[in-house]
């Protein structure tokens, strides 16, 4: 792969400068609208260009290697907000984190992911990784071994984007995760597209019969809800139930915080 110098300190700069932050969405419970989690989503405050979609430098980032370092600040971030919200008397129940490829197979990724919950004072299931399918398939030995880790140490696993990449059958039964997150591709057209319909009770029913958990991304409309629940799936996460905001925002969302998180401080 090319380097790629110029973004490279363009992505370090903007590092530097704290112009990365994160906005947070909350993944709600189908049937009883309680958030139970939320996903932290990258965002770069540009001085000139204003607010950038993580779509517009993740793959720049990913190539440069810069997402490691950047990667690594999401992770930090993420984990302090729940703090702060912890704080305050507020928990969101699981803060979920995205994971570039480069993360992945970056080897001090555990340590990283430990310390970020330390510095926090967190527990470990109190962090949802979320790593897609193809990043899985690079290296199915080591990721397998990887993800064991992880779970092991109480962190949750949830593949993203579930059913665009290679939605191997197997990698379900291989990979030790605790769910995965069906893709706003089929959940857009629901309940109506007769093929969206069929490939989200397919899903759906593989997901309970495995006995995961599913969360389905880019849930638009009570529509869409209402069938997604119907089918039995958990977890809801999109616009309906609230888009991405800067965590000041999802405050009246969050229910009281356990005691003894509190007092972890
Ligand atoms: P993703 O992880 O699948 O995140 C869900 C994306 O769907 C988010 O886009 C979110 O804003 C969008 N979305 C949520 N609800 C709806 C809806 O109802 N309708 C529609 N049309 N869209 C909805 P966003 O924030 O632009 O992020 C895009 C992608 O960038 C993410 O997809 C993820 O792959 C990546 N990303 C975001 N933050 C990070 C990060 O911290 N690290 C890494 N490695 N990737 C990240
Ligand atoms: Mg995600
Ligand atoms: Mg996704």
């Amino acid at each position: 792969m090319i380097p790629d110098p110029l973004l490279y300190s363009e992505l370090a700069r903007a590092l530097e400068r704290g112009e990365f932050l994160l906005h947070y969405q909350p993944q709600v419970d189908a049937l009883s609208g309680r958030t139970v989690a939320v996903e932290a989503l990258l965002r770069w405050r540009h001085p000139e260009r204003g607010l950038v979609s993580p779509a517009e430098f993740i793959p720049a980032a990913e190539r440069s290697g810069m997402i490691v370092a950047i990667g690594d600040w999401v992770l930090r971030a993420a984990c302090r907000q729940s703090r702060l919200w912890l704080n305050r008397g507020l928990a969101p129940a699981r803060m979920a984190v995205n994971l570039s490829a480069r993360q992945f197979s970056d080897p001090l990724l555990a340590r990283r992911v430990e310390d970020a919950l330390d510095e926090a004072g967190l527990e470990p299931p109190d962090l949802e990784l979320e790593i897609t399918e193809s990043m899985m398939a690079q290296d199915p030995d080591a990721a397998a071994r990887l993800l064991g880790s992880l779970r092991a140490s109480g962190i949750r696993l949830m593949i993203d984007d579930f059913g665009t990449g290679y939605s191997s059958l197997g990698a379900l039964k291989r990979f030790p995760v605790h769910g995965l997150k069906l893709d706003r591709a089929f959940v857009g057209r629901l309940p109506h597209d007769r093929h969206d319909a069929a490939i989200t009770r397919a899903v759906l029913a593989l997901s309970r019969e495995l006995e995961l958990d599913t969360v389905a991304e880019g849930v638009e409309t009570e529509d869409q809800r209402a069938f997604l629940e119907r089918l039995g799936c958990g977890l809801i996460q999109g616009y309906l139930t609230g888009a991405p905001q800067p965590p000041e925002l999802l405050v009246p969302r969050l229910r009281p915080a356990r005691r003894e998180a509190l007092d972890a401080t």
